[in-house]
């Protein structure tokens, strides 16, 4: 089997009285393709940004290549927290790429400085380099001529595979998409669905958030239904899509068909 590269053990996560996640064991090993699907507030989105160490779990921890991240607490009634210090958080943080459903492009970069700023910034590569490397992951998603174009003058699915490159340069080990194609308009949807296919095709591990649910069957290796914050249930696309067990998968989906 494959290396376990992003783990979650416990991982518990609480708005004041709302419980989001409520014990989230979770392995993501090199190759992997999970998508994760649930119901709107069932804590997709909060699942990811604890596994970009956005959000500090309530409970548990977050392991990345088996080492824990942040310094994990055991209180004297059994449940451990995490502490993040900037510093740890500034390393890991470049290991998992993330794409969100607003693209965050810097508006007043072009698209190549936008890709170029972590690796200079972060990774403080000299500009050539960073050039580079930018103009690689540009080919990758097929904007390499829009180089020098401001986000504004582009699409909503060129900007959101620009976000894609920008995450990609860093060259992170994992990558996680937060219903990339949401806030897109449908004619739009399927560029950015074919550069996350594409990336899937070169063996990139990713966890994706999405209600594309014929995507997730084609380009999953394994599908999550979240719902009570808790895994409700997990097997291949086959079993999850079109053979559920569960009555509450079997709604959820009746209700996205
Ligand atoms: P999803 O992505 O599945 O739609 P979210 O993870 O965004 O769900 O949110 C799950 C629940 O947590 C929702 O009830 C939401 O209102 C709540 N929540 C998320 N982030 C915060 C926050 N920063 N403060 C308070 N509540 C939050
Ligand atoms: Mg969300």
């Amino acid at each position: 089997m494959a290396d376990i590269v992003l783990e979650t053990r416990g991982l518990c996560k609480r708005f004041g009285p709302i419980e989001v996640l409520r014990g989230i064991d979770l392995q993501v090993r090199a190759g992997e393709r999970i998508a994760i699907i649930g119901g709107s507030g069932s804590g997709k989105s909060t699942l990811l940004r604890c596994l970009n160490f956005m959000e500090t779990p309530s409970e548990g921890e977050v392991l990345l290549d088996g080492v824990p991240i942040g310094a994990p607490r055991r209180h004297r009634d059994g449940r451990v927290t995490t502490a993040y210090s900037p510093a740890a958080l500034c390393r890991v943080r470049q290991r998992v790429g993330m794409v969100f459903q607003q693209f965050n492009l810097f508006p007043h970069m072009t698209v190549i400085e936008n890709v170029m700023e972590g690796l200079r910034t972060v990774k403080r590569l000299p500009r050539a380099e960073a050039r580079g490397k930018a103009l690689a992951q540009l080919h990758r998603v097929g904007l390499a001529e829009k180089l020098d174009a401001y986000p504004a003058r582009l699409s909503g699915g060129q900007q959101q595979r620009v976000a894609i490159a920008r995450a990609l340069a860093m060259e992170p080990e994992v990558m996680l998409f937060d219903e990339p194609t949401s806030s897109l308009d449908p004619e739009l949807v399927g560029e950015v669905l074919r550069s996350i296919r594409t990336l899937a095709e070169d063996g990139t591990t990713m966890l994706l958030v999405t209600h594309e649910l014929g995507f997730a069957f084609h380009v999953a290796t394994r599908v999550i239904f979240l719902a009570d914050g808790v895994f409700h249930e997990t097997g291949t696309p086959d079993a999850v899509l079109r053979h559920p067990q569960r009555e509450r998968t079997r709604a959820f989906l009746a209700s996205h068909a």
